[in-house]
């Protein structure tokens, strides 16, 4: 299937990259696909998946946890604050921390249960006016911040633009998380996550390229 595909392709980037078999997490983005298609790749052997939507995640993974054992699943969109708390106890990890409210509900969060998904910090290295993330400028001085309320950053993320070429926003994220001492780098999607291999990423994130097309109908 093409999981297997697109894991050769990653061992064949980070080898190519001189980097260690096994250093690229692949998380297989899993949303708005039919069920028996995410079942197909948890049958396959596959535990690390990403989700875009809240509600669409409730769903869905408790069920298949129940059925399959410890599954990973990482939120990879945009998290509206009123959804947080029911974040906070669903996924691993959180690659979208992109605003100081929403920060602040995870410190809270966190501090309550005693524990924390790991989290990225989702920068808008295009600065596009319709993309979440934190603009380039105001990376560090947001870092400091999370990291005074004890959040667990783990690394950045970003989305680049339709369109451009990604390898200079991805080398952009790797030179702000080395900055700033953060070694997970969240990039690379099915049409990039070669090129985001060569530039340093620690997880990227395939939806189409194993699932196959998704359909919004
Ligand atoms: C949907 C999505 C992906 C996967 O995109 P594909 O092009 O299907 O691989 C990756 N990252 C984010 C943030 C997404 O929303």
């Amino acid at each position: 299937m093409a999981l297997a595909e697109i894991s050769a392709r990653i061992s064949a980037a980070e080898r190519a990259a001189g980097r260690a078999e096994g250093s690229v997490t692949l998380i297989a983005v899993s949303k708005v696909q039919p069920l028996e298609r995410v079942v197909a790749v948890l049958e396959a052997g596959h535990r690390i998946f990403g989700e875009n939507y809240v509600q669409e995640a409730a769903g869905k993974w408790p069920d298949l946890r129940a059925r399959f054992g410890a599954v990973e699943v990482h939120m990879i969109g945009p998290l509206q604050t009123n959804k947080a708390k029911v974040a906070v106890d669903l996924f691993d990890a959180i690659h979208t921390v992109d605003r100081p409210s929403l920060a602040e509900k995870l410190a809270r969060l966190a501090q309550d249960r005693g524990r924390c998904p790991a989290l990225f910090v989702q920068v808008n290295t295009g600065e596009e006016p319709q993309k979440a993330g934190v603009l380039p400028g105001d990376v560090d001085g947001f870092l400091a911040s999370c990291i005074a309320m004890d959040l667990p950053i783990r690394g950045l993320m970003c989305i680049p633009p339709e369109g451009d070429d990604s390898t200079p926003h991805f080398a952009t994220l790797a030179e702000m998380a080395a900055r700033n001492g953060l070694t997970g780098l969240s990039m690379g999607m099915s049409g990039d996550f070669e090129a985001a291999i060569a530039a340093g990423a620690t997880h990227v994130r395939v939806g189409s390229a194993i699932f196959g097309a998704r359909n919004y109908g």
